[in-house]
C-alpha cells in the first residue's frame, strides 16, 4: 500500500508544493495536502503553537495538526539557507522542532535539512528522504531531476502573474499598478491574506508581485543597500521593491505583513522610506489572529479610492498613508 505524506499547506508550501509533490509521486508515495487555510486551521494553530509566533508560524501547526491523524508521514523540512551565503528566518530554521515539542502524537516528521551554506547539504537531504521509500538511488535521482522540471513551471507562472490561489485571471483594465509585497506564505494563503488578489481584480488593478521581478533585477537592487540582505526573503522583497520603485513601474504598494515579524519590522521601514522619497503610496497590512476582514477591507478601499483620485489628479495627496 501507497505510504501517505503529509503536506502542511502552510509557509514554504506556496514557494515549493508542485516540486514535493511530484518527488513524492514518482517515489510512489501518495501526497495529502491539508485544506486552504480558514478560521479553524487558525484556531487549531493558535490552541497548539507557543503565543509569541507569528501569525503563518501559528497557521502552520494549525496544518500539521488537522494532518496528523490522517497521514503515514508529515513533511517539515528545515530550511537554514536556500541561497549562497543567505539565511532564512530562524523560525523557519526550528520549525520542525517547534511543531514536535508543540503537537503530540505526531506520525514520523520527514524533516530534511537543506543548508546551501553545507557542501552536499541538498544532495544529502534529497537522497535521505527518498530513501524513506526506495533504496534505488537512479529513482531518487531520477524524482528529484523531474520534480525540479515541475518547480521551475511552477515558477515561470509565477513571473508571469499568474497568481497560484485565486480562480481570476490577473487582468489589467485599469491604468492603477500595485505591487503586493511580502513573504509568499503572506502574500499567497488567500486567508492569510484576506482574499486580496480577488479584491484588487475585482478593482481593476494591475497586481504586481515579488516573483514577476527578474532575479537579476533583485539582486542588482537589493545591493543598493550599504549592508547586504542576508535573509533570502528579505533580498527578494527589496529587490523587487527598489527595481520597480526606481524604474517608476509601480504606482503604489501594499505589503502584508505579520504581527511580530522580525524581518518586516526591518524592511518595511526601508520600503515605507524609498515609497516616500518617490512619492508613491505605501500601504501597510499588518495581520495576526485577531485581525478581521471588515477592517482590512475599509483600509484598502480607501486606498484604492486615494489611488485612482490621485491618478486623476496628479500627486496631490501626501504618499504616507
Ligand atoms: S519571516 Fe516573519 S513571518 Fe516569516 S516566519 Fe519569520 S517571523 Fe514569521
Amino acid at each position: 500500500m501507497r505510504k501517505t505524506i503529509g503536506i502542511p499547506r502552510g509557509m514554504y508550501y506556496h514557494d515549493y508544493h508542485p516540486m514535493w509533490t511530484k518527488y513524492f509521486n514518482n517515489l510512489d508515495g501518495k501526497v495529502v495536502f491539508s485544506p486552504k487555510t480558514n478560521k479553524d486551521i487558525l484556531n487549531l494553530g493558535v490552541s497548539k503553537c507557543v503565543d509569541e509566533a507569528c501569525l503563518p508560524v501559528k497557521i502552520f501547526h494549525g496544518h500539521v495538526e488537522y494532518l496528523k491523524d490522517k497521514v503515514d508521514y508529515i513533511f517539515i523540512p528545515k530550511f537554514i539557507s536556500i541561497c549562497k551565503r543567505e539565511y532564512c528566518c530562524p523560525k523557519l530554521l526550528g520549525l520542525p522542532d517547534m511543531v514536535k515539542h508543540s503537537i503530540e502524537e505526531l506520525p514520523i516528521v520527514i524533516e530534511p535539512e537543506i543548508n546551501l551554506r553545507k557542501v552536499n547539504s541538498l544532495r544529502n537531504a534529497v537522497i535521505n528522504t527518498g530513501r524513506i521509500f526506495t533504496r534505488n538511488h537512479f529513482k531518487i535521482a531520477n524524482a528529484y531531476m523531474e520534480s525540479m522540471e515541475f518547480q521551475k513551471y511552477y515558477k515561470s507562472l509565477l513571473s508571469l502573474g499568474i497568481i497560484p490561489t485565486e480562480d481570476h485571471q490577473n487582468t489589467h483594465t485599469k491604468d492603477i499598478k500595485i505591487l503586493v509585497l511580502g513573504h509568499s506564505y503572506n502574500v499567497y494563503d488567500e486567508f492569510i491574506n484576506m482574499n486580496i488578489f480577488n479584491k484588487l481584480i475585482e478593482n481593476h488593478v494591475n497586481i504586481i508581485t515579488a516573483d514577476m521581478v527578474s532575479a537579476d533585477d533583485i539582486n542588482y537592487y537589493s545591493n543598493m543597500l550599504p549592508k547586504r540582505i542576508f535573509w533570502t526573503d528579505g533580498k527578494k522583497i527589496i529587490g523587487a521593491a527598489y527595481s520597480l520603485l526606481e524604474k517608476n513601474s509601480i504606482d503604489g504598494i501594499i505589503y502584508l505583513s505579520a504581527f511580530g515579524c522580525g524581518l518586516d519590522s526591518v524592511l518595511v521601514d526601508l520600503i515605507q522610506r524609498k515609497a516616500t522619497s518617490k512619492g508613491v503610496p505605501f500601504l501597510l497590512m499588518t495581520m495576526d489572529e485577531q485581525t478581521g476582514e471588515a477592517g482590512f477591507n475599509t483600509r484598502l478601499e480607501a486606498f484604492l479610492d486615494m489611488m485612482e483620485w490621485r491618478n486623476k489628479n496628479e500627486d496631490y495627496i501626501s504618499s504616507i498613508w
